[in-house]
């Protein structure tokens, strides 16, 4: 069995019935599968029902039709919500939201403590976080004098620090300059090598698309495509969305548009590659 099975599943967030058959749902019948150790990246347009997914996955929200199963425990088991949330943790856009305390290791310690675990065991994880995301001696400064991308490696710590099977980044590095941005996806993807983790990146940056094993494709709340590194290269059918495929599929297509004949291509080291041959 999957890690993560979401079967047909629709969310409104009108509450009652009937705004709720005026209005269409955030997301529409969505199934997906996410195994352990997987890399998965979901992109698509803002509004698209990416963060509703997200919440959906770890009972943040709850699917109005179908089952969203963690670990083989559907997120309607109101008994097991706890344990769901410490399985699947999200680190959300806005570093500046994810912040409680006003000394970094308080701050990542908040959510071991939240577990009720002992002195000794949130030390270690507090520590193991930090060293995790590059900010070890960072640990006794203040976060408000970080810059985004070391506030957003605290706030990758602080789910860190309950150990999660999952990780989801929701649009996680966004605010974000393209080097902080580069080295939060390498921190992201050194804990999916090192700690066995599956990492679920939410994204609108196609580029960031590319390390994932499966795709997933949303539009209008629905899964407009899913599958491996495939999906990238349909740079018709993305654009058909307001989409961009990579750099490199683009210019290998307009390039075959006018005689040449390039074979697939995905990075711009690919396509760099074929060029010069
Ligand atoms: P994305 O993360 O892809 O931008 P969202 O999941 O945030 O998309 O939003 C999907 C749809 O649900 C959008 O139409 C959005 O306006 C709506 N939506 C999101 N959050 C709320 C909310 N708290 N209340 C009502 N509608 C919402
Ligand atoms: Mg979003």
């Amino acid at each position: 069995m999957s890690f993560i099975e979401l079967q047909d599943v629709t969310f409104f967030y009108e509450s009652d019935e009937e705004s709720a058959l005026k209005t269409r749902p955030a997301v529409d019948g969505v199934s997906f599968c996410v195994e352990k150790g997987e890399v998965v990246a979901i992109i698509g347009h803002n509004g698209s029902g990416k963060s509703t997914l997200a919440k959906l996955m770890n009972g943040l929200l709850e699917p109005d039709k179908g089952e969203v199963l963690v670990d083989g425990v559907s997120t309607k088991d109101k008994k097991r919500i706890f344990d769901i949330r410490s399985k699947v943790g999200i680190v959300f856009q806005n570093p500046d939201n994810q912040m409680v305390a006003t000394i970094i290791e308080d701050d990542v310690a908040f959510g071991p403590e939240n577990l009720g675990l002992d002195s000794k065991e949130i030390r270690s994880r507090v520590d193991w976080a930090l060293k995790s995301v590059g900010m070890s001696e960072h640990a006794k400064g203040t976060p408000f004098k970080l810059s985004g991308g070391q506030k957003q490696r605290i706030a990758i710590a602080g789910v860190l620090a309950l150990k999660p099977q999952v990780m989801i980044l929701d649009e996680s590095t966004a605010m974000l300059d393209p080097l902080s941005r580069n080295e939060i996806m390498e921190v992201a993807l050194r804990l999916v090598r090192e700690e066995n983790m599956t990492l679920i990146n939410i994204t609108h940056f196609v580029d960031e698309a590319m390390e994932a094993d499966k795709i997933i494709v949303m539009n209008d709340g629905k899964v407009f495509m899913q599958g491996g590194k495939e999906v990238l290269l349909q740079d018709e059918k993305l654009a058909s969305i307001g989409l961009e495929a990579p750099l490199a599929v683009r210019v290998k297509n307009m390039l075959n548009g006018v005689g040449y004949d390039l074979p697939e291509v995905l990075t711009d080291e690919e396509l760099a590659d074929c060029l010069c041959r």
